[in-house]
């Protein structure tokens, strides 16, 4: 779960029972990680009972009051400082947490309700979050809008007290298990085209909410393509000011990028963990001794433990009160190209059985989807691409990318 600022520095806690509370809670509801856990799960399937796995989980942690660590204690969180969740953090790396459906709710859509929220919003969907009883999903991309999500076209036009919602998403994970989502739409299409747009809560189960899954190449069918036919949306619905969507956007999209680089330590596992698959292939292949197979083990794991430390200063950032900046786009790059060269070497290990192995064999069928798989962590929150162009233009100091629409009404761009 992603750290977020607190009202309450409920620093009363004593932080070794609270080590010990964890451990004690995670013995009992969590499973301790085998050797071959390390496999990243994106767009992997969530199954019914995954899905009430994850559910009971949560509810479990919400009453051991572990969940929700950093929100604010008004609106069902533990209002404790961010170090809190750094020994979480520390203590869950030895299991396997059944709570992947709610990355995207506390990682990004939460906290942009809390900073961007109403009272009243805040008093209604936090708490239920954080019990886990209402899943989130981010609807900002579209068929003509990824990495410049700006460009989007999805409307959404004042009636009364309501908006009507018209358009489509694409690539919205878990929306067919959601029960919110945060969506982004046009509001003012006189307006530049980051000025016109803004965000709400919407119910994922209104009238006029179609979702259609989308088959990826792992065989998995997590993300949605979903449609807006005349969906009416209660004003009250509304993050930040009409117009605000952008700068709301921008909590959403900073903190997916934390999310998904610095998202979760495994900084107390065993140090050769992330390697683990690895080892195991090169032991059953009798390769250990391979000078050239010891020297890209020693590669990968050197990246790793390089991009634990990387997470580590961005935690550390975030938990002294401060907003993290390009960081947040080193982590998620690096994290997509260690992705892609775990990909590789766990199939030259793995040799002829990385793509035809026994019915069964899942150590072998492994790099195989791992290579199906990785591709995903570089466009998933941004592609590499853009990422490169942040470092680039914020930690290099290179010239801004030549933007020709940027102060044209969005009614008078030409659409293809
Ligand atoms: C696993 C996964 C989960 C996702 N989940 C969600 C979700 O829950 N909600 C959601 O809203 N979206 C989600 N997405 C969508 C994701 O945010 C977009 O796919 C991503 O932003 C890229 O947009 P695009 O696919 O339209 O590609 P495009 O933006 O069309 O890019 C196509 C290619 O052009 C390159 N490119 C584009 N612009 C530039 C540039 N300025 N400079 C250099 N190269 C450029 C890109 O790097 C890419 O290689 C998910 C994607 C994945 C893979």
């Amino acid at each position: 779960m992603t750290v977020t600022s607190t009202d309450h520095d409920n620093t009363a806690v004593d932080e070794d029972g609270f080590r010990t509370r964890i451990r004690e809670f995670l013995d009992n509801h969590a499973s301790r990680r085998a050797a071959d856990d390390e496999l990243s799960d994106i767009g992997g399937p969530v199954p019914g009972q995954a899905l009430a796995a994850a559910r009971a989980y949560q509810a479990a942690l919400y009453e051991a009051g572990l969940a929700a660590l950093t929100w604010p204690q008004e609106y069902g969180g533990q209002g404790l400082p961010s170090r809190y969740q750094t020994i979480f953090n520390e203590e869950a790396a030895d299991f396997v947490i059944p709570d992947g459906i709610y990355t995207i709710g506390f990682g990004m859509c939460i906290p942009t309700v809390l900073a961007h929220g109403s009272e009243a919003n805040k008093q209604r969907y936090v708490r239920p979050a954080a019990r886990g009883e209402e899943v989130w999903c981010q609807l900002f991309s579209e068929p003509a809008a990824g990495s410049d999500v700006a460009s989007l076209r999805s409307t959404a036009v004042r009636d009364g007290d309501e908006w009507i919602l018209n358009g489509q998403k694409v690539w919205t994970s878990g929306a067919h298990y959601c029960q919110y989502g945060i969506v982004l739409a046009r509001t003012d299409p006189d307006q530049p085209k980051h000025k016109g747009l803004s965000m709400f809560v919407m119910d994922m189960r209104a009238p006029g909410v179609t979702i259609r899954p989308l088959r990826q190449m792992n065989g998995s069918a997590n993300f949605n393509e979903v449609f807006f036919d005349s969906v009416r949306v209660p004003a009250d619905q509304i993050l930040g000011e009409p117009g605000e969507g952008w700068r709301v956007a921008l909590t959403t999209l900073m903190n997916e990028r934390v999310a998904i680089g610095a998202g979760r330590s495994t900084e107390k596992t065993s140090p050769l963990t992330p390697i683990a698959l690895h080892l195991e292939l090169a032991h059953r292949r009798g390769l250990v001794d391979d000078p050239l197979v010891r020297q890209d083990l020693a590669d990968l794991l050197i990246r790793y433990w390089v991009l634990d430390m990387v997470g580590l200063r961005i935690r550390g950032a975030v938990a002294a009160g401060r907003v993290p900046g390009p960081e947040g786009s080193v982590a998620k790059l690096s994290g997509a190209l260690l992705n892609r060269r775990a990909a590789d070497v766990a199939c030259r290990l793995a040799g002829p059985a990385a793509t035809a192995w026994s019915e069964g064999d899942n150590e072998a069928q492994r790099p195989n989807q791992m290579v199906l798989v990785a591709p995903a962590a570089g466009i998933a929150g941004g592609t590499n691409e853009v990422m490169r162009n942040i470092l680039g233009e914020r930690v290099l100091g290179l010239p801004k990318e030549p933007s020709v629409d940027r102060d044209i009404p969005f009614r008078d761009l030409p659409h293809s």
